[in-house]
């Protein structure tokens, strides 16, 4: 038995592709009752990856049967100039979600601007009222990545309740709210971040070890326990030909070197393949982990955010 047949994969793909089913039937059969859930993205400036993440957004509600509006704005557009438009957007009642685009160029303060979403079409969760209630643990909308990486936790019957997890990162987009969710779930939670001391340490006793750092390859072998799932959020770009092979497996270093040469980098997250397949018990690659998922998650939630404003007996 090859090192590598100790590791299974979690497969990212398949989860959202079940999940993206689910929303599509749902959202025709709302569609005979004349109800069509609507999603807004807003986009202010011309980052190149935001770009990309938004068309993909418009075509998965486009491929779902949703109703998508891309509002494209300037990147010397003001923070009152925003917040007219998300007004707007909260008066409109076909459009159930409300997604800003982040990050936002520096002018606009972006505190502002999540709080002025109505908190009912706050499809990423970001709004203070969201927030709250999902601290709480109430019906809330949750911010789809860490949603999204329980949705696949759960699809693999991973168990939660009672597990050592942690989780390296606490931004309020990913770290925090993952952090709380596992908590709902019983696991018994750490978060580590840039001041944890003995960071390879403390993520050793994990039983799940959620990366969502931003530093390539940094999780590796030597952070994960025999067996332990390791969900790797981060997704980076690797330039050169040596990282590739001091990052990947034998198995995958040629795909890898191709891809390389024809675009110029290849995608890695803050977990390093190399030493950790084989080790852990279950792995999130990237791509193909949890990225299909957070667009996943961003439908189904826009779908809640329908049925909730519109009643559930329509
Ligand atoms: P942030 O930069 O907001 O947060 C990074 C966190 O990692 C911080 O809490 C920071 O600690 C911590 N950190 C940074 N360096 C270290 C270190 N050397 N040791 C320990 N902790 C460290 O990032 P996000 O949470 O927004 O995103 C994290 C990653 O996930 C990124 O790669 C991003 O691209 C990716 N991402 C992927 C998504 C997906 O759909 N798959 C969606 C969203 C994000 P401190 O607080 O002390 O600074």
């Amino acid at each position: 038995m090859s090192m590598e047949a100790g590791t299974q994969m979690l497969n990212g793909l398949l989860v959202a592709e079940a999940i993206k089913q689910g929303v599509a039937a749902r959202v025709s059969e709302l569609g005979q009752r004349g109800v069509r859930p609507g999603l807004a993205v807003v986009l202010v400036g011309e980052n190149p990856a935001s770009k990309v993440y938004v068309g993909s957004k418009v075509r998965t509600c486009q491929a779902l049967g949703l109703f998508s509006e891309k509002i494209e704005l300037a990147a010397e557009t003001t923070t009152e100039e925003l917040l007219a438009v998300i007004d707007h957007l909260n008066g409109r009642d076909e459009i159930d979600g409300i997604l800003v685009q982040l990050p936002l160029p520096p002018q606009i303060e972006a505190r502002l601007i999540l709080e002025a979403i109505d908190p009912a079409k706050d499809v990423d969760g970001f709004h203070a009222v969201n927030v709250g209630r999902m601290v709480r643990g109430e019906d809330s909308l949750v911010p789809c990545t860490p949603a999204g990486v329980i949705e696949m936790l759960d699809h693999y019957q991973i168990p939660l309740a009672g597990a050592n997890a942690v989780v390296i990162g606490r931004s309020d987009i990913v770290g925090k709210p993952m952090a709380m969710l596992l908590l709902h779930r019983h696991a018994t939670v750490t978060i580590c971040h840039s001041r944890t001391r003995d960071l390879a340490e403390v993520s050793r006793r994990a039983d799940i070890v959620i990366a969502a750092i931003g530093r390539t390859a940094m999780v590796n072998g030597d952070y994960i326990k025999d067996g332990a799932v390791v969900v790797d959020v981060g997704i980076n770009k690797v330039s050169t030909a040596d990282d590739v092979r001091r990052i990947f497996t034998d198995e995958e270093i040629p795909t890898r070197l191709e891809e390389l040469g024809r675009r110029g980098y290849t995608l890695v997250g803050d977990v390093g393949p190399r030493s950790v397949i084989g080790r852990a018990g279950w792995f999130s690659p990237v791509p193909g982990g949890v990225g299909p998922l957070t667009i996943a998650m961003l439908m189904k939630n826009t779908l809640r955010a329908a049925e909730a404003r519109r009643g559930r007996t329509m």
